[in-house]
Parts: C-alpha cells; structure tokens; sequence
C-alpha cells in the first residue's frame, strides 16, 4: 500500500507581523513543490482565514488546537465545528508544547481528536516520549499510552482522517535530530502498535511522520526510510527551506 507522503509546517505563535507572514506566503506560492506531496501550513488562528485565501491551490490548512466542545462557555477556545465551517479541513492535536505548557493530557487529547473527527475535521495527532523517557528505556510505552487513550475513542474507519507525528519531546525545538535509526525504530513500533490495538489495514494504511529539528539537511535521509511517511516540521516551516523539505522525495 503506498501511503501519500505528508509534509506539515507548524508556524506556532509565528510569524508575529502581517509582512512576514506575506513574505511566507510569497515564498511557498512561487515554489515549485512536488505534486505527490500532501502539503499543509498550521498558522496562528489569527492567520487561518487570511491563509486559506491567499496560499495556493493544494497546500492545505491547518489549526494548531480547538477544544474538545463544539460551542459554549469557554472562553478563548476554538471549536471543531467552527475550523470545519470556516474551510479548515486539518487540526494538530496533542503537540509536545499543548501537552507540557498547557497541561494536555492524554485522556483529552483523545476527547479532542473524537470531537475533531466527528466535525470532519482530519487530525495530525502528535505523540512522542521526554529525554528522561528515552533514556530509562520507556519509550515505546509513553507512545502507546498517549496512542491508546485515543484507540479507545475511535472507530477503525475514524483511522483514515488521522495521521501520526512521532516528534521526540528532546528533539523539538533543540536542533537534535533523531537518528535515522531511532525514528525508524519508533515509528516501526507504533505501526506495529497500530496492528495490535486497531487492525493490520489501519497499520499499513495510516501515515506515520516525523518531528523535531527537521530541515534541508536532514531530511532526504529520514524520507527514504519505510516508516516515515513525511515530517512536521517546526522552525524550518518559517524559512525558505521548507520547499526542500516538501521535495525530500524528489
Ligand atoms: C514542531 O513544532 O512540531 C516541531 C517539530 O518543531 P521543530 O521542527 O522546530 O523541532
């Protein structure tokens, strides 16, 4: 089965001034990216909207987060059913930064991604282990309990709107790539995860990507091997080389 390679930028709270983010668009607009890559820009909320009308034909929109209710009292929140309705067809989930800074949970990570799958939105799920994690050789059972507080509130065909960022907490951010083998390593586990706790189609189906200090350099690597079916892609999302990144396969 051959899964569509995924190449995600995640501008978090970036860029700050309307004329960078023109200059962004500017850049991305005018490149010639692989047609066979599924591209797509996750902008500030502020910038959803401004995005969507200005960037190009098949480069897709995200959200970075929406709450886990569709409408209410919650002040400052995002709902699904209002990304869905503006024309947003993606939404990243369960980012390190959401999990660590605003106290994320698994459990409403999950909440989130059903409410976002039943609003039709598709969902980037991030998951991923700490340094620490890493080193005291939990890794594998920090992914899959972040993954199973979602299996439990999905159906197998829910499967087909989501794609899985493994992005290492120690390698966002810091410039500290994962090894060709570690990431190759990981993502082999949770495919092999998926197998077990959803069905063997979802596991060969499902896009499973990688995040944390991609960039031009590091990228044609990671993109050949078998369990990295794409990148999300942080502070490189910000700069011109996010188009080599896109062309990784080429
Ligand atoms: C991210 O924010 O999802 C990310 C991977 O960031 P960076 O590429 O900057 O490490």
């Amino acid at each position: 089965m051959s899964r569509q390679f995924f190449v995600g930028g995640n501008f978090k709270m970036n860029p700050c001034s309307q004329a960078e983010k023109i200059a962004l668009v500017k850049i991305l607009n005018e490149a010639d990216l692989d047609p066979s890559t599924e591209v797509i820009l996750a902008p500030p909320s502020l910038y959803l909207i401004p995005l969507l009308e200005t960037v190009k034909k098949g480069i897709k929109v995200s959200a970075q987060n929406c709450f886990n209710k569709n409408s209410g009292a919650y002040t400052g929140e995002i709902s699904p059913t209002q990304l869905a309705n503006a024309g947003i067809p993606f939404v990243i989930l369960g980012h390190s930064e959401r999990r660590t800074l605003f106290h994320e949970t698994s459990e409403l990570v999950a909440e989130k991604t059903r409410a976002a799958l039943d609003a039709s939105l598709s969902v980037i799920l991030c998951v991923g282990e700490t340094l620490q994690e890493r080193e005291s050789g939990q890794t594998t059972a920090v992914v899959e309990s972040q993954l199973k507080a979602v299996v439990d509130l999905l159906k197998e065909n829910d499967w087909s709107k989501v794609v899985i960022a493994y992005e290492p907490v120690w390698a966002i951010g810091t410039g500290k790539v994962a090894t060709p083998a570690q990431a190759q390593e990981t993502q082999a586990e949770i495919r092999s995860y998926l197998s077990k706790a959803v069905s063997p189609s979802v596991a060969a189906n499902t896009r499973i990507i990688y995040g944390g200090s991609v960039n031009a350099k590091n990228c044609r690597e990671l993109a050949t091997l078998p369990d990295v079916d794409g990148f999300l892609v942080g502070g490189a999302s910000l700069k011109p080389e996010f188009v080599d990144i896109v062309n990784s396969r080429r």
